[in-house]
């Protein structure tokens, strides 16, 4: 069953053909605007024609400093009146990366949205409760205008206050919700403290998780939890947001929607394509945007190519979940460390809790890295040598999957300050 059947089991010899036809519209569109009306690759590629999906390597990567640049209107190619929204980030390190929108590019959008959400097993029979904040970032409306042209019952609630969302789920009998990872380990605490099982006293059969990084450990105690299948949901302002990459119900990686991106992956290093299967750089470039199209756009996500057809017919190839960004990274003691390594470790462990947090500290001129885990309350509550027990476990474990002895600070089970909303999960405090 599929949303779209020509577009998304369309032979990959005709999805290049399209994205080619599209990948040269895009150009036309893209010189419009300041920034790219001025790189001579693009002039030339629009002048010779571009005739494989290849010849895309021949452009200039965009960064987000690029965006940023070009603050506010570089990058509008479009006249503003043409433009019914823009989607920004915070903008806290500098000028916020901002994205417009005409009604074509909405609309394409929500399409690829409700696609997405179809290929994930969602009906305009389900009732659909979005714990995604509204406004300027992009799970709210994104998700908002996807469920819609689904023909789901919507139920916009918007992030946080856990006791109303329980109360809306159990009023209208949500069967499907979408949310960040990280919130979901606090709302099933909620749950539980109203003498509630969301197994038994909700209609909750899927939940869509996604916007921030997690690993496949995360994902299983949440279906655990909440007794759903959850479903992986990976997107990026710069690309629009949610519905760029989505797992079908096969749950074997992320189909990235090759109708409406062309996408690469390179090492970030030498800036070529990776060998297939490779982990690197994912690259991305809009063919269906026209308010604000982006070119070969540096996302700093790292993730792979998974092998292989998948069983659902979907010839759109897959990616493997995201291992992390780039700037996650942080080098302690000489190694190379993911955040994502240290809690797949974690989560493994039946002791451990939802929430932890790694410090980066120097203590008498040593650089440490204190990993802060929040335990069960039960385990918590349990006798010393346990504890001991558990905390020397966990040492030994993360020293072997990252090669650095972390110092544990096993702590009770919601201590960890709450960021508003994604997780941050690394403090660096270390002395420079
Ligand atoms: P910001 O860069 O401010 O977080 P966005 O809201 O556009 O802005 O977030 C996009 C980023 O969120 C992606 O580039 C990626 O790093 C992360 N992300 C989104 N979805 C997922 C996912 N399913 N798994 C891992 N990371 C994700
Ligand atoms: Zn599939």
């Amino acid at each position: 069953m599929y949303w779209e059947k020509e577009l998304e089991v369309l032979d990959r010899k005709n999805l290049e053909k399209l994205q080619v036809e599209r990948l040269m519209a895009t150009l036309r569109q893209a010189v419009n605007s300041q920034y790219y009306g001025k790189i001579p690759e693009i002039n030339k590629a629009i002048k010779s024609g571009i005739h494989s999906i290849e010849q895309v390597r021949e452009l200039p990567f965009t960064t987000k400093e690029d965006l940023r640049g070009d603050f506010p209107w570089g990058f509008l190619a479009v006249d503003k009146r043409e433009v019914v929204r823009l989607h920004s980030s915070s903008g806290t390190t500098g000028n916020p990366t901002v994205v417009y929108h005409n009604r074509h590019d909405l609309d394409s959008w929500a399409n690829l949205m409700a696609r997405s959400l179809f290929a994930a097993g969602v009906r305009d029979t389900d009732v659909f409760q979005n714990m995604a904040g509204y406004g300027l970032f992009t799970g709210g409306l994104g998700f908002q205008y996807g469920v819609e042209k689904l023909g789901c019952l919507s139920i916009p609630a918007g992030a946080g206050n856990s006791l109303r969302q329980i109360k809306l789920m159990r009023d209208y009998g949500t069967t499907v919700a979408h949310a960040i990872p990280s919130y979901l380990g606090r709302l099933f605490d909620v749950f539980k403290e109203e003498g509630l099982d969301p197994r038994k006293d909700t209609k909750l059969h899927t939940l869509v998780i996604g916007a921030e990084p997690h690993t496949e450990e995360h994902r299983l105690r949440i279906q655990e939890m909440f007794g759903v299948k959850a479903y992986n949901s990976f997107g990026l302002s710069e690309m629009n947001g949610p519905g760029v990459a989505f797992e079908c119900t096969e749950q074997n990686g992320l189909h990235i929607w090759e109708d409406a991106y062309v996408v690469e992956i390179i090492d970030p290093v030498t800036l070529q394509p990776v060998t297939d299967g490779e982990i690197g750089e994912l690259v991305m470039t809009t063919l269906d945007r026209r308010a604000m199209p982006v070119i070969r756009y540096r996302t700093r996500d790292l993730t792979r190519f998974l092998p292989g057809e998948c069983k659902c017919g979907r010839t759109h190839r897959r990616l493997d979940r995201i291992a992390g960004r780039s700037d996650d990274m942080f080098i302690m003691k000489g190694c190379n460390v993911f955040p994502m390594q240290i809690e797949g470790v974690l989560m493994k462990l039946p002791e451990v809790g939802d929430d932890y947090r790694i410090m980066l500290e120097t203590i008498d001129d040593q650089d440490e890295m204190i990993v802060e885990v929040e335990v069960k309350k039960d385990w918590f509550k349990g006798d010393l040598s346990v504890l001991d027990r558990l905390q020397k476990h966990i040492t030994h474990l993360i020293r072997d999957e990252v090669l650095v002895r972390p110092l544990i600070k096993l702590v009770e089970p919601g201590s960890i300050p709450k960021t508003e909303g994604k997780a941050v999960r690394v403090f660096d405090h270390r002395k420079k």
